[in-house]
């Protein structure tokens, strides 16, 4: 078999799983099954490109991807029908040479330690010479995104007219980071991360192979820290392998990483959750001098949270899809948590995020770890802002006495008003205004808000009688204002109003008035006894504005 060509590894503690399974052809990359749809479609079609750029997170097989498009071109076995084929027969010597990195017409660079423009113009000098053995001179730059522009620019010059016989194969991590320059030369192939229960058929699979046992929780360990990358996955079982002599429990992989069980993370959460915090830190302190670390219970805390509110709000209908990756011992505490409601599954997120980022910070991990679970159990004490709001309604409503004389004014004066625009509304001519507010709302009615505006904010008043005002303007209300005062009255009222400019102190501008009473309405607000309990609770919180429900 292909994939076990090397027999260089014998013994289990030995072997290098990531090297001895790497995919030599396409029929064992996993999880790529896009890209082979693409590119065997564009072989079919016989539309190669001359640049391909393969992105994709960590270990995810771009490299290994690029090998096999290299084999993909020059592979020499005479028996092939067509000429390329997206199966490469695997045993030519030019497959076997591009297998080992060691072909002399496929040339491969790590851009990560070979930044300069030195080094590309150092590849790239015989790009302008015939392949020795195969059909293609191929160059591989892995990590592209880390040339410097100097490079990219002497890279450019091949690429916009590179010869027939040359193909350029690109990985990056960063795809950002290429310039678009280079970018719009490639086709470009993005890598998927590889999912939980491919992943997990994999390496059961490859398990087989090699005679090692491995408990279905070890595996769904092994694969949710390896986020999705192969390698990585490849690699930690690999580790516990030799540590457990082939018979992998999860306890030798929580072990070997410092995990903490899983099953004291939901439980020390549920516990925190439901206010037991005594009980809680006794958890943690045990955990933590079994040599866990609070960073890595924080995060499974996260996933937990995540599972749990996933599982809240999308229904049990998703439960199978959802708690695929999870350790049947594990799925009751899961679903206990989502038990709890949403505002607290989402707070107890944030404070946990947050968290997260203090035990990185913090001089003793260890410590910060207990101070965000008695966070955490404070935070569920307290009613949610949305249940909090309710509270302090109806508290408002039953201690109306107190602010009445208040809330009354402005309820009797918003009528007055509502009664005013109401008649606008019926009849066409209007009534004269009975007060100066009355009639600056008139302009507001009439949509002549910029008048409006100036009268808002630039008009003092010193006296008011029907057809006739007296005003102090200040600001930047220009000699005709008062003639369009009046005349807009006398247009809306059937009646001529005089409006003079006078110099007389008169009252504060309505939106000075309206900025004082704001001030006096949250001064007021922030004595009540209900209020002074919500700052005492939340002390960085600050009353802002207050507002009229009825708005
Ligand atoms: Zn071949």
């Amino acid at each position: 078999m292909d994939v076990k060509s090397d027999n260089t590894v014998a013994n289990s503690k030995n072997r290098v799983l990531a090297r001895k399974y790497r995919p030599l052809n396409f029929k064992r990359l996993i999880g790529q099954q896009t890209l082979v749809k693409t590119l065997s479609g564009s072989i079919e079609r016989k539309r190669l490109a001359q640049a391909y750029m393969l992105t994709g997170v960590r270990g995810v097989g771009k490299t290994t991807t690029a090998r096999i498009i290299a084999k993909v071109f020059n592979c020499l076995n005479p028996e092939k029908i067509p000429e390329i084929s997206i199966n490469p027969c695997g045993k030519c010597e030019c497959c076997l040479g591009i297998a080992s990195g060691n072909h002399i017409d496929v040339l491969e660079m790590d851009a990560a330690s070979h930044t300069g423009v030195d080094n590309i113009r150092d590849l790239i000098d015989g790009v302008g010479y015939k392949p020795v053995t195969s059909k293609y001179r191929i160059y591989i730059i892995d990590e592209v995104h880390m040339l410097s522009k100097g490079a990219f620019n002497a890279l450019l010059k091949t690429l916009e007219e590179p010869p027939d016989h040359v193909k350029f194969i690109f990985a990056t991590t960063e795809i950002r980071k290429v310039p678009i320059t280079v970018l719009s030369r490639c086709q470009r192939f993005d890598l998927q991360r590889v999912l939980s229960d491919q992943l997990i058929k994999y390496l059961n699979w490859i398990c087989d192979q090699e005679g090692i046992k491995c408990s279905n929780e070890a595996l769904q360990i092994i694969v949710r820290v390896s986020g999705g990358s192969v390698r990585d996955a490849l690699s930690l079982l690999d580790q516990s392998a030799s540590i457990s002599g082939d018979n992998i429990k999860s306890e030798n992989i929580s072990y070997m990483l410092g995990l903490p069980n899983r099953l004291s993370s939901i439980e020390i959460l549920n516990n925190v959750l439901s206010g037991e915090i005594a009980e809680a830190l006794g958890m943690y302190d045990n955990i933590i001098n079994h040599g866990s670390n609070s960073e890595t219970m924080v995060c499974d805390m996260l996933d937990i949270l995540h599972l749990s509110t996933r599982l809240l709000v999308g229904g049990e209908k998703n439960e199978n899809v959802l708690l695929f990756a999870v350790p049947e011992s594990e799925k009751n505490g899961i679903k206990k948590i989502s038990k709890f409601s949403l505002p607290d599954l989402t707070r107890a997120w944030q404070v946990l995020l947050k968290g997260l980022e203090e035990i990185r910070s913090a001089p003793n991990a260890d410590e910060a770890g207990s101070m965000i679970l008695i966070r955490l159990s404070y935070a569920s004490s307290l009613p949610d802002p949305a249940s909090l709001v309710k509270k302090i309604n109806s508290s408002f409503q039953s201690h109306e006495n107190k602010i009445e004389p208040y809330v009354g004014n402005q309820v009797s004066e918003k009528n007055k008003q509502s009664d005013f625009i109401k008649n606008n509304d019926i009849e066409k001519q209007q009534k004269e205004p009975a007060d100066y507010e009355e009639m600056v709302k008139l302009f507001k009615i009439k949509d002549e808000l910029l008048i409006h505006a100036k009268l808002t904010s630039c008009v003092h008043l010193v006296s008011f009688e029907k057809g006739k005002i007296d005003i102090r303007i200040t600001g930047n209300a220009d000699k005709g204002f008062t003639k369009e005062i009046s005349g807009n009255l006398k247009k809306w009222t059937g009646i001529d109003w005089i409006v003079n400019s006078v110099e007389d102190e008169g009252e504060e501008t309505l939106d000075q008035k309206r900025e004082r009473e704001d001030k006096e309405r949250i001064t007021m607000t922030k004595s009540t006894p209900e209020m002074e309990k919500v700052l005492k609770a939340f002390p960085n919180a600050d009353l802002k504005s207050v507002k009229d429900s009825n708005e």
